[in-house]
């Protein structure tokens, strides 16, 4: 009788980026706020990076404000920027999350030229949402200044209306999920950022398709999990 030998087998963490795709209130980053619980990988938000530098008033933020309040997109250039700087400190050596970023094919290629060299895995996860729902969505959205919790009125109402769960901060609307500012970031979508996902399937990337319009978000997130799992984050290796 054949004996083979034994093999123990662990699971290590492969750096991996998933990347958050969907428009905007498809609920980025809400689903990326759960994967970092699952995964204790950070997530890099460019939107959330981008107001940090206004609430600063540096440089790039007096560059950016009149932008950002407008919604429309703000330079590849400076984005791209950011995530490199981001990418490569500690925290991001098991993978990240990135979440807003692509946003242009521009971008896109850039990522990958970035995150090549570093030997990431690059995953990216599709948020699909009905035009409608993302309106009805985007009205009732709020936010807590302090640590940045999302709630929204229909499908994360806090515990008490008007006050975050977590810090008993009050809530407020966020200055571009005003009406004619969520306009034009849902035209900026359409024109720039739809185009990226077909860029990453032509390209192979992995792309996996999440139908976020009906379920609750921890649902999307289960069906996430079990699409990730075992798969492309954890990896089995011989020792
Ligand atoms: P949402 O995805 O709901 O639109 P974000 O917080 O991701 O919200 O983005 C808010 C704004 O930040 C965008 O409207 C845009 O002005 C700017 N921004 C964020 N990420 C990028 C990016 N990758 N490229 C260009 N602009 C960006």
């Amino acid at each position: 009788m054949e004996v083979s030998p034994p093999v123990e087998t662990v699971r290590v963490a492969a750096p991996v980026a998933l990347i958050l795709f969907g428009s905007p209130g498809s609920g980025k980053g809400t689903q990326s706020k759960y994967i970092v619980e699952w995964l204790g990988i950070p997530q890099i938000s460019t939107g959330d990076m981008l107001r940090d530098h206004i609430r600063r008033g540096t440089e790039i933020g007096k560059s950016i404000e009149a932008r950002m309040r407008a919604g429309t997109l703000v330079p590849d250039e400076l984005v791209n920027v950011l995530v490199a700087e981001r990418v490569t400190q500690p925290d991001c050596s098991r993978g990240f999350i990135l979440d807003g970023y692509p946003r242009t094919t521009a971008q896109a290629r850039q990522m990958m030229r970035l995150l090549g060299p570093l030997g990431v895995e690059e995953v990216v996860i599709h948020l699909i949402v009905d035009y409608n729902v993302i309106i009805a969505r985007m009205q009732g959205r709020r936010v807590c200044p302090k640590c940045g919790t999302l709630y929204n009125s229909v499908s994360r109402p806090p515990k008490t209306e008007g006050i975050c769960d977590l810090d008993g901060e009050k809530l407020v609307i966020r200055e571009d999920d005003r009406p004619e500012v969520v306009r034009e970031r849902l035209e900026q979508y359409e024109a720039q950022t739809r185009p990226v996902i077909d860029f990453f399937r032509e390209d192979h990337h992995r792309v996996f398709d999440v139908d976020a319009s009906r379920e609750r978000p921890e649902a999307v997130f289960g069906r996430i999990q079990a699409m990730l799992a075992g798969m492309v984050v954890l990896k089995e290796v011989a020792v």
